[in-house]
């Protein structure tokens, strides 16, 4: 039996608020097709409230509270989330289909960590450096202010964490945020407003709407809203960026990916495919940084094929609350169309399946798609050029190592990228040549202490790290005569 989590409010300005229609958005169980919950579907007028609530917050004591004041109240909130932890990636599993193993980690404990790590670090950065002056013989104070009223607008693939991604710096540094999440993952940002509430986080430092694209392009362009970070496509960060650069707003945009992993002449087989399991397929490889693109020496083609193959048709498929299952299904309807299509289209333009290509055997329920691996296609085929979001590979050769450099850079992304080698020094020879945002040597890990981000198509600015702080940060340069 499936619970419902409807909510019946809207979390603006510290309370919740009744809606300002009876418009709901359902959201849909990927695994049981059924609808799992619904939320108020926010207004115009309710998107408005939730904006000029922040700027409110942030002009009445959020922006002037000290950073230690501001870490403490990081940290209370981090302790009520972690409290609800496994309420959330539950509920992340429920609406989007991602293992639950995953999403304990992804969902549940790692935005508690964020919002640590932004606590631990606004309490050692200063607000203000003093700097000898040059040419004049004077002093110049070099401030970080907060720079105001933050947009966030978040995928459905990692709806918690990638949220807190920008959640955690942005109200660190004296920012306040209103948070537009996906409409098919609007339930679990809930469990966070819940902890909001419990922490006695100030009214109006968080705000969430619910809503789809519409809202989110009301959102971006509204007066008063002084900083846009999104996640998602590249085709909607194409059209942020644009009404962004028109209105002269700071935007960071994480974007889409098509990353490569280069497998050297001297990898260890057994290990470099084990690795690709969550490398290339990490949540049924909706997950951005994904190395989709495998690139293997020549000579060895065909022990690389068939070792992906197995490894790709060996993963436990099936029911997203089972602790062992790796693959869920795909996060709806929509998206398992799209993937499907892809599939089809990399079949019309002469791939190859070795294995997967649709819904797996014995399954009739769920937006499933089996792991699926493409041979027999270049890297100019759109298999291997577009971004999928599922859980499909493609499995290029290549003939010496300026060519597996190559190809690996022929692409419109640069966001992640892996290098499989028995010399991790050779290994970090090869990632200093890769065009992109970040690169893993035999793994691949998010560092919360390190910037993440793209280049190319994949995007514009850095998350995470001290640089994830400064994206939330405003100079200001203050002339003092000597
Ligand atoms: P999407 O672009 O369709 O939607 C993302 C969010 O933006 C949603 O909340 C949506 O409602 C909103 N939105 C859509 N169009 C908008 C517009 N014109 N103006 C304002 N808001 C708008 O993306 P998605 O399908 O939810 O997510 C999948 C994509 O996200 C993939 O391309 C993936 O690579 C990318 N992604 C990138 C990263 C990263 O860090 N680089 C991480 C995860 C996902």
């Amino acid at each position: 039996m499936t619970t419902d989590l409807t909510r019946n409010h809207l979390f603006i300005n510290g309370a919740w608020q009744t809606p300002g229609s009876t418009a709901t958005i359902p959201v849909i169980s990927p695994f049981t097709e059924e609808v799992i919950g619904t939320v108020p579907e926010a207004t115009a007028e309710d998107l408005d409230a939730a904006v000029a609530a922040a700027r409110t917050a942030y002009r009445s004591g959020w922006r002037d509270l000290s950073h230690a004041e501001r870490a403490a109240h990081l940290r209370r909130f981090a302790d009520e989330l972690e409290a609800r932890a496994e309420d959330r990636a539950r509920t992340v599993t429920t609406e989007n289909g991602m293992p639950i193993a995953l999403a304990r980690f992804a969902e549940g404990a790692a935005p508690v960590q964020l919002l640590r790590y932004y606590a631990d670090l606004i309490e050692v950065t200063p607000a203000e450096e003093q700097r000898a002056s040059t040419p004049m013989a004077g002093t110049t104070i070099v401030r970080r202010e907060p720079v105001g009223v933050v947009a966030a607008i978040a995928p459905w693939n990692f709806p918690a964490v990638l949220s807190m991604f920008k959640i955690a710096p942005a109200l660190a540094a004296g920012c306040t945020v209103v948070l537009k999440p996906s409409p098919e993952t609007s339930l679990d940002s809930y469990v966070l407003a819940d902890a909001a509430v419990a922490a006695g986080l100030p009214a109006g430092v968080l705000n969430i709407v619910n809503g789809g694209t519409d809202l989110g392009r009301r959102l971006v362009s509204r007066p008063h809203v002084d900083k846009v970070a999104f996640t998602g496509s590249t085709a909607a960060g194409r059209e942020i960026g644009r009404v962004c650069g028109e209105l002269i707003r700071p935007v960071t945009l994480e974007l889409g990916g098509k990353s490569a992993a280069l497998v050297l002449d001297d990898a260890d087989l057994e290990q470099t495919v084990a690795g690709l399991a969550t490398a290339s397929l990490l949540n049924t490889g909706q997950t951005c940084y994904m190395s989709t693109r495998i690139l293997v020496p020549a000579h060895r083609y065909d022990s690389y094929v068939d070792a992906v193959t197995a490894m790709s048709s060996s993963l436990p498929i099936g029911d997203p609350m089972d602790e062992d299952v790796a693959v869920g299904p795909l996060a709806s309807e929509r998206h398992r169309d799209r993937v499907l299509s892809l599939i089809a289209r990399g079949r019309d333009e002469g791939g190859t399946v070795t294995t997967g290509g649709g819904r797996p055997d014995g399954v009739d329920r769920g937006f499933f798609v089996a792991p699926t691996v493409f041979t027999g296609v270049d890297n100019s085929a759109a298999i291997a050029r577009e971004e999928v979001f599922g859980p499909v590979l493609t499995v290029l050769k290549y003939d010496g190592i300026d060519e597996a450099i190559s190809l690996a850079n022929d692409s419109s992304y640069g966001l992640g990228g892996t290098v499989w080698t028995t010399d991790p020094d050779r290994g970090v020879d090869v990632a200093r040549r890769i065009e992109t945002g970040s690169f893993g040597v035999n793994y691949y890990n998010l560092d919360w202490g390190s910037p993440f981000g793209g280049v190319k198509d994949s995007g514009v600015g850095r998350e995470l790290g001290p640089e994830g702080l400064a994206a939330y940060q405003s100079l200001k340069s203050i002339f003092l005569p000597g």
